[in-house]
């Protein structure tokens, strides 16, 4: 089956009503290119008012990606700091007991 309205294409033995815009392929209205364009319409301005919902939806999903990955860059940051602070005392310590020794 293939939907008039939304062109998505879905399994005969799932009916003539498509799955994804609800409108009936075997009824008169699929074989009247007017009906068919109205519908196709009402599915756009549907699709179009989901679609900020869609946006919200995915950055909620998104949020405790951002933290967690702003949270790994804080401690990537502290991880450097401290490194560069240990390794500097090392390299000086290195450096005293190198030149102690001569
Ligand atoms: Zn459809």
């Amino acid at each position: 089956m293939k939907c008039p309205v939304c062109l998505i294409t879905w399994d005969d033995a799932k009916g003539s009503v498509c799955p994804q815009c609800h409108f009936d392929s075997s009824s008169p209205d699929a074989r009247d290119t007017t009906k068919v364009l109205q519908a196709r319409e009402a599915f756009k301005t549907r699709v179009s008012a989901y679609d900020p919902n869609a946006k919200i939806s995915r950055w909620d999903i998104m949020k405790p990606w951002l933290a967690v990955i702003l949270g790994f860059g804080i401690f990537m940051l502290w991880l450097k700091a401290c490194g560069s602070m240990i390794g500097g005392r090392m390299m000086r310590f290195g450096h005293h007991s190198y030149s102690s020794q001569h």
